[in-house]
């Protein structure tokens, strides 16, 4: 350990001792008060004060400093540099609580986007939750309405947040699931189909077909059934088959078509 994480290291201690010096003291005072140990109580109280002291170690962990004067660029999307500018801090919530983090911020004199390359390594970009937060978040919000998940993520985890996270992180996760399967359609939808190869074929006879499929009601609003007076309860699936003269046209080069009239 080199000097900074020495200091670090020892502020981290002094701060867990004091959160646990704190508890033992009120634990042992109600204990001589009471003549009784409240279990629930003392452990739900171990794990908030074990969280505060964890959530001061995490905010030592996440105080970056500024960048040594030989590295004060950042590569920026434009294709230009993005230079140093101060070093800035935001509030996270981490699954030990509130924590802040300081990281530097570059600006590129191009295109003007502002960067903070440390809330890309820890994936913090763009939110104030932790990565294990939004885990959690993502959890309690798929399966009960947002306010149970906000209930849940107080009970279980000691954690305060709002419905309203709860709600958004719950669809970002939603959004992004939706984005990949999207890109997957996509490539479906840009298959490379064998290209046709074969004698050309001068006449093609499409051989049509069509029968009735039962639908739900509201398929058939306004259309005239088969008995006078009484509306259709199926509609005709058109099924189509290209043929040449002596036979089918070969697998590649046909297509059936099936359409709803
Ligand atoms: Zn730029």
């Amino acid at each position: 350990m080199d000097g900074a994480g020495k200091k670090t290291a020892a502020a981290i201690h002094q701060e867990v001792t004091r959160e646990v010096n704190q508890l033992l003291g009120r634990v042992f005072a109600q204990r001589r008060k009471d003549g009784r140990t409240d279990l629930e109580a003392v452990e739900s109280a171990l794990r908030t004060a074990l969280h505060q002291a964890g959530a001061a170690a995490l905010t030592q962990l996440l105080q970056f400093e500024a960048p040594a004067a030989d590295q004060r660029q950042w590569p920026c999307r434009c294709g230009h540099h993005a230079r140093y500018q101060e070093i800035r801090s935001k509030p996270l919530l981490t699954i030990v609580g509130r924590v802040r983090l300081s990281r530097p911020y570059y600006l590129c004199s191009q295109c003007h986007v502002g960067q903070f390359p440390v809330d890309v390594e820890l994936d913090v970009e763009n939110t104030e939750f932790s990565p294990g937060v939004r885990r959690m978040h993502a959890l309690v919000g798929q399966q009960a309405p947002f306010e149970h998940g906000r209930a849940q993520m107080q009970l279980l985890a000691g954690l305060e947040v709002t419905t309203k996270s709860v709600e958004r992180i719950a669809e970002a996760i939603g959004g992004d699931i939706v984005q990949r399967e999207q890109a997957e359609i996509d490539k479906a939808l840009q298959l490379d189909l064998p290209a046709i190869a074969g004698e050309p074929i001068p006449v093609v006879y499409v051989q049509m077909d069509g029968t009735g499929v039962p639908v739900v009601k509201k398929e058939t609003l306004g259309r005239q059934g088969k008995s006078d007076g009484q509306s259709a309860h199926t509609r005709e699936v058109k099924s189509d088959t290209p043929r040449r003269a002596g036979g089918l046209v070969s697998w590649a080069a046909s297509k059936a078509v099936g359409s709803v009239v």
